[in-house]
């Protein structure tokens, strides 16, 4: 086990686009394995390499109990919307909020071994690959969400407990995202 700690909104390394893996080696392989053991401890539903400090193209998902990675990730979005489901985020610890997303998504990439790879996903799935996705972009699901749920979310955020708190050895809670956090 190789839990790291989880980055909190604040930290600039959420805000840095993430550069394309170039190397599927064994440091590739060491990333994938931190990402998964510390999104199965969080408990989350997916977790971004930004997240744990780390400016690669690589995320986890565990979803429908399907647990698997995706390494350069490039998405193919349904025109239809879930404008209401709930989101959370690992590094808004305790927070979820009507964000709206494309209810299917199929996300090319590779493996860590450098196989290419298509996984589609629907309702959760499609959320969790657009979500991480964003990640790697530098974009957070405050991104995404209107201006009037926007200023409600970031209300919640600057009255959450770990408001400023941006330096990484912060725990998070494991209760309250009921484990649907990205
Ligand atoms: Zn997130």
């Amino acid at each position: 086990m190789a839990i790291q700690p989880i980055r909190l909104f604040g930290d600039p390394v959420l805000r840095t686009p993430a550069e394309p893996v170039v190397d599927f080696d064994k440091e590739l392989r060491k990333l994938v394995k931190d990402l998964t053991d510390t999104m199965m401890d969080a408990p989350g539903a997916g977790l971004a390499a930004p997240q744990i400090g780390v400016g690669l193209r690589v995320f986890t998902y565990y979803v429908d109990e399907q647990l698997g990675h995706l390494i350069n990730p490039d998405l193919d979005l349904s025109d239809e919307l879930d404008e209401e489901g709930e989101e959370g985020c690992l590094s808004f610890p305790g927070l979820a909020f009507p964000t709206p997303r494309a209810i299917r998504a199929v996300a090319k990439g590779f493996d860590m071994h450098g196989e290419p790879i298509t996984l589609e996903g629907t309702d959760l799935m499609a959320r969790c690959f657009q979500h991480e996705t964003d990640h790697l972009d530098g974009v957070l699901f405050i991104d995404r969400m209107d201006a009037k749920q926007r200023k409600l979310a970031m209300k919640a955020v600057r009255e959450a407990e770990w408001s400023g708190l941006s330096a990484p050895a912060v725990k998070l809670s494991p209760h309250a995202t009921h484990g649907r956090a990205l």
